[in-house]
C-alpha cells in the first residue's frame, strides 16, 4: 500500500485478488475504497494509536501485525470490550543485515521495527493468553530494494526455526507473513532478483513449515509501472557541466533528496545525442538535485524526458513544498489512459489554511 496507493492501481490489484498491507487508517479506508475484502488487508505498522486498532476491529481486519508485546495488550483489551477476538502475529526482528540503504533497512536488531526474536517465543506465548486475541504466527520484513534474495533466506531460516520452538512450546502457528523487500531495476545495468527466484527460495526454504504463507511486496509490484514524466525549463551553464533544470522537484519525487537514489533520465524523443550534465528542480535547496554530472540523452529547453521508475514510492511521497501543486496521475492500459489523480494547486490547499480572527484586518 505505501508504495503506491492510488485508488486506481489499488483497484488493479483488488481486482486481481491481491489484498493490502496498511500501516495507518488512512491507507484502511484507501483498501476498502478499492474494493479490497476487509479479511484480506493486514494492519502493520510500529505506532498504530489505539483509535486505528478500534477502526480496524471495526473494519474486520483479517490480521493485525503486532510490533511490541504492549500493542497486544492494548489490542486485546478493545477486542474483549467489543465482544471479539481478533487474529494477529507477531512480528519478529530476525537481526539479518539486509545490505541494502541504511533508511530503508528494517531488520537488524536495534531497529525500531518488531521485537528481538530471541524474546519473541515467551512475548507470543503471553499474548496467545489473551482472550481478545487469536495469535495465528509471526511475520518479518527486514528491508527494501534488495538486491539477492540471500538477506531473505538468512532471515526466513530463523522465522523457521522460531516456528518449530513455539510449536514445541505447545503453542499454535498457522500463518508466516514474510514481508517484501525484493528490489527492482532502477539503472538499465542492474541486476536484480526475480519473483521466480524468490519463489523458487521459498518453497525451498518454507518446505514442512505447514504454515498459509503470506507476501507484501511493494516496490517490485508498482517501481517499474511508473514514470515520472517532467519538461525541461532550461539548460543552464555551470562550472564542470551544464545543469539541466526540469519542472519536476524533489517534492514531486523525494528519493533522490532522501536517499541519494538514481532515477533514469531518458528523453521522450531522443535525437541519438547524449550530453553530460547535471539535473535539477526548481525547489530552493540543494539537494534538489536528480543527477550530479551524468552522461545523458542531449535536450533542450521544452524537450518532454521520464525519470523512470517512479511507480513505487514516487507520488506517495510527495509534497507541496515551494507551494507547488501535486502532479497529476495517469493510469495507461494499452491504447486507453485516464487521469487517476488530479492536479492539486496551490490554491486548492491554500482553501483549507485559515487566518485567525486578530489577524483579519
Ligand atoms: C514497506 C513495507 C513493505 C513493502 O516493501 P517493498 O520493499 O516495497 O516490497 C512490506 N511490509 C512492510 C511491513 C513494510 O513496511
Amino acid at each position: 500500500m505505501k508504495a503506491n496507493p492510488n485508488l486506481a492501481v489499488l483497484r488493479v490489484l483488488a481486482r486481481q485478488g491481491y489484498g493490502a498491507d496498511i500501516v495507518s487508517g488512512g491507507e484502511m479506508a484507501r483498501a476498502l475504497a478499492a474494493g479490497m475484502a476487509p479479511d484480506s488487508i493486514v494492519f502493520s505498522g510500529v505506532g498504530k494509536t489505539p483509535a486505528e486498532l478500534a477502526q480496524g476491529i471495526d473494519a474486520g481486519i483479517g490480521q493485525f501485525n503486532l510490533e511490541h508485546e504492549e500493542e497486544g495488550h492494548v489490542l486485546s483489551a478493545i477486542a474483549q470490550a467489543q465482544g471479539q477476538r481478533v487474529s494477529a502475529t507477531l512480528r519478529v526482528n530476525p537481526d539479518v543485515d539486509a545490505g541494502t540503504h541504511e533508511k530503508i533497512s528494517t531488520g537488524k536488531a536495534d531497529n525500531k521495527f518488531g521485537v528481538p526474536i530471541g524474546q519473541a517465543p515467551e512475548m507470543y506465548a503471553r499474548l496467545a493468553a489473551l482472550p481478545g486475541l487469536q495469535m495465528r504466527g509471526v511475520a518479518c520484513h527486514i528491508g527494501s530494494q534488495l538486491s539477492t534474495v540471500a538477506p531473505l533466506e538468512a532471515a526466513y531460516k530463523r522465522i523457521g526455526q522460531l516456528i518449530a520452538d513455539l510449536r514445541g512450546g505447545g503453542l499454535s502457528v498457522d500463518r508466516a507473513d514474510l514481508g517484501g523487500g525484493l528490489g527492482v531495476r532502477y539503472r538499465p545495468e542492474e541486476v536484480v532478483p526475480w519473483p521466480t527466484d524468490l519463489g523458487e527460495m521459498v518453497a525451498r526454504v518454507t518446505k514442512g513449515w505447514d504454515v498459509e504463507l503470506m507476501f507484501e511486496p511493494g516496490r517490485v509490484i508498482a517501481g517499474n509501472a511508473g514514470v515520472l514524466l517532467t519538461q525541461v525549463i532550461w539548460v543552464k551553464p555551470g562550472i564542470t557541466h551544464p545543469y539541466v533544470i526540469v519542472d519536476a522537484a524533489m517534492n514531486d519525487l523525494a528519493r533522490p533528496a532522501l536517499y541519494g537514489a538514481y532515477h533514469h533520465f531518458e528523453a521522450v524523443q531522443p535525437s541519438g545525442e547524449t550530453m553530460t550534465a547535471h539535473i535539477a528542480g526548481p525547489v530552493c535547496e540543494t539537494g534538489d538535485t536528480f543527477a550530479m554530472g551524468r552522461e545523458i540523452d542531449r535536450v533542450e529547453a521544452g524537450d518532454l524526458a521520464i525519470f523512470r521508475t517512479a511507480g513505487a514510492y514516487g507520488a506517495t511521497m510527495a509534497s507541496t513544498y515551494n507551494s507547488r501543486a501535486l502532479v497529476p496521475e495517469v493510469m495507461v492500459d494499452g491504447d486507453r489512459f485516464a487521469v487517476v489523480a488530479d492536479r492539486i494547486s496551490a490554491e486548492m490547499i491554500m482553501h483549507a489554511e485559515r487566518v485567525p480572527d486578530w489577524l483579519k484586518d
